[in-house]
């Protein structure tokens, strides 16, 4: 596996491999890499020629400065990880190499309608920050194939809006959510999960099972209400639990039995904030 700090050495790299008719496969990431990462690998290297996988902590992005600061940092395991993968390039660029004009210098994207909802909501900035990373490395990266997982639902709507605005020839590819043994979606913030809230953190996919399997039984309000109270009775202080359309993300109070559906959670556990969605039907 080749390692690249520097945005020019890489592209260079790339656009020689490109000559070979080769097609470049993306997983994008933030490292303290788990099984759900190394699934975007295996993935991309099913269907791609040669596969980049970026490892990068993006400031922009995070909305609350101890979230940033206390994100999990395991380069050599991510880097053994990514070997054993098979992945062909792994790219750890500094702040300066993806922000070469500073944090300050800043493009807006129009995100629209995604970006006041759910994460949009909760987290302001945090999806133009993701828009500012991603354009950035899809420019040194130039991928055919972009891999996502579906785990971060909204983010990979906005990731296609993205690409659409940029008109980049692109494909996004969405990869399942893997899952612990008992439900729990992995994730690298599970890292900072003490015994007992690790413990606590399956009800969460309990949560959306128990949605799954009452969305033909009653009104939607009142399953998203059940949904928050359990939630809150186990400890958790909710953000939101929302029942919307699978295609456009418009919250929904009612189902006419044939609607593609998606429930959409995120809560605190303490410091830790979960997120987690799962498709009704
Ligand atoms: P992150 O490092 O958290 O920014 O995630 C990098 C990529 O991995 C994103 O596309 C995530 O949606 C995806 N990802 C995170 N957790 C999982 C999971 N449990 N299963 C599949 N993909 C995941």
């Amino acid at each position: 596996m080749k390692l690249f700090k520097r945005a020019g050495d890489l592209s260079a790299y790339l656009v020689k491999q490109e000559k070979n008719n080769t097609s470049i496969g993306f997983v994008p990431t933030m490292g303290a890499l788990h099984s759900g990462h190394l699934s975007l690998i295996a993935s991309a290297k099913s269907c791609n020629g040669i596969t980049v996988c970026s490892i990068f902590i993006n400031p922009t992005q995070f909305n609350v400065t101890s979230d940033f600061e206390k994100y999990p940092v395991t380069l050599e395991k991510d880097i053994e990880l990514l070997i054993t993968a098979g992945c062909d390039v792994v790219f750890i660029p500094s702040v300066a190499e993806i922000y070469p004009q500073g944090l300050q210098a800043r493009r807006l994207y129009n995100l629209g309608y995604l970006e006041t909802i759910l994460e949009g909501k909760y987290r302001p900035g945090h999806f133009q920050g993701v828009c500012q990373v991603v354009h950035r490395l899809l420019e040194i990266v130039r991928p055919r194939n972009m891999y996502l997982g579906q785990k971060d639902y909204q983010q990979c709507m906005v990731l296609k809006t993205l690409v659409n605005l940029l008109a980049m020839d692109t494909s996004i590819i969405v990869c399942p959510t893997l899952r612990e043994k008992d439900g729990l979606a992995m994730s690298s913030r599970n890292m900072r999960l003490d015994e007992q809230e690790r413990q606590l953190a399956v009800i969460i996919s309990q949560t959306l099972l128990q949605i799954k399997n009452e969305i033909a039984t009653r009104d939607l309000r009142i399953i998203k209400a059940k949904a928050t109270d359990k939630l809150v009775k186990h400890g958790y202080t909710v953000d939101y639990v929302e029942i919307a359309a699978a295609e456009t993300l418009i919250m929904q109070n009612s189902w006419d039995g044939e609607a593609k559906l998606i429930a959409l959670v995120a809560a605190f556990l303490n410091e830790v904030r979960l997120i987690d969605n799962m498709i009704l039907n």
